[in-house]
């Protein structure tokens, strides 16, 4: 089973880990008054379907004032979303969640999975994030890294320098990364699930470590 972004994102705050704010709204009237609540002056309409590849889509769409956000809230619910990962049929939308629009000057790519021989949690980032990963896998696998967690041991902060130092963040992200990889582990054990994915956890203008997106699967 996969969980909505806005549900996921949900569950990364409660175990410390970052993310853009943001308002599930079901109509057009509830995306301006989620926007007006939000406050600034840009915001992101995010269609909630289980599906990723929304942004090349039309699933994601900034807007710059509060009309755009409803022109795109109205567009995209009671619509179908086709992307490249939902088949010819798409999927509905029943909801969009409205996100602070936010400065990005990084992105990266940062997974969890549970290695099924070993019975580990591995960490799999790369810098190479808001990419398809398989293809950056199979184009320059040099830039994935990733590391195993000892389920006796658990997790050492150590795990998340080493996978920050990899993809070249200064010693500030790379601190960050350790606390948030932190996070995403107690979640991922405590919670039961079998995969987590941020693509892309991004860099922010004032070097913040934000979950921009957020894919759960609870087996
Ligand atoms: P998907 O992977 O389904 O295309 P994402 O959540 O990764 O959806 O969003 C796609 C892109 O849209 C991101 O890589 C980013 O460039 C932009 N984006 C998404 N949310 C925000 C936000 N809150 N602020 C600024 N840009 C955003
Ligand atoms: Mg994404």
């Amino acid at each position: 089973m996969n969980l909505h972004e806005y549900q996921a994102k949900a569950l990364f705050r409660e175990y410390g880990v970052d993310t853009p704010r943001g308002i599930l709204a079901h109509s057009a009237d509830e995306a301006v008054a989620a926007a007006q609540e939000l406050g600034g002056s840009v915001w992101v309409v995010k269609a909630q379907v289980h599906a990723g590849g929304r942004g090349k889509a039309g699933g994601v769409k900034v807007a710059k004032s509060l009309d755009e956000v409803r022109q795109y809230a109205s567009q995209m619910i009671g619509s179908t979303l086709k992307t490249k990962q939902t088949g010819d049929v798409g999927l509905p939308i029943n909801m969009v969640l409205i996100e602070e629009g936010l400065n990005i000057v990084g992105e990266l790519y940062v997974s969890a999975v549970v290695d099924r021989a070993s019975r580990r949690v591995s960490f799999i980032t790369s810098a190479e994030g808001g990419m398809d990963i398989e293809e950056v896998a199979e184009k320059s696998p040099e830039k994935i890294h990733s590391v195993g967690v000892n389920p006796s041991a658990g997790y050492f902060p150590y795990i998340g320098r080493r996978l920050g130092f990899a993809m070249g963040l200064d010693k500030k992200q790379v601190g960050q990364l350790a606390t948030l990889l932190q996070g995403l582990y107690n979640l991922f054990v405590e919670k039961d699930l079998s995969m987590v994915e941020i693509n892309p956890l991004i860099i922010t203008g004032d070097g913040k470590l934000l979950a921009l997106d957020a894919k759960i699967g609870i087996d």
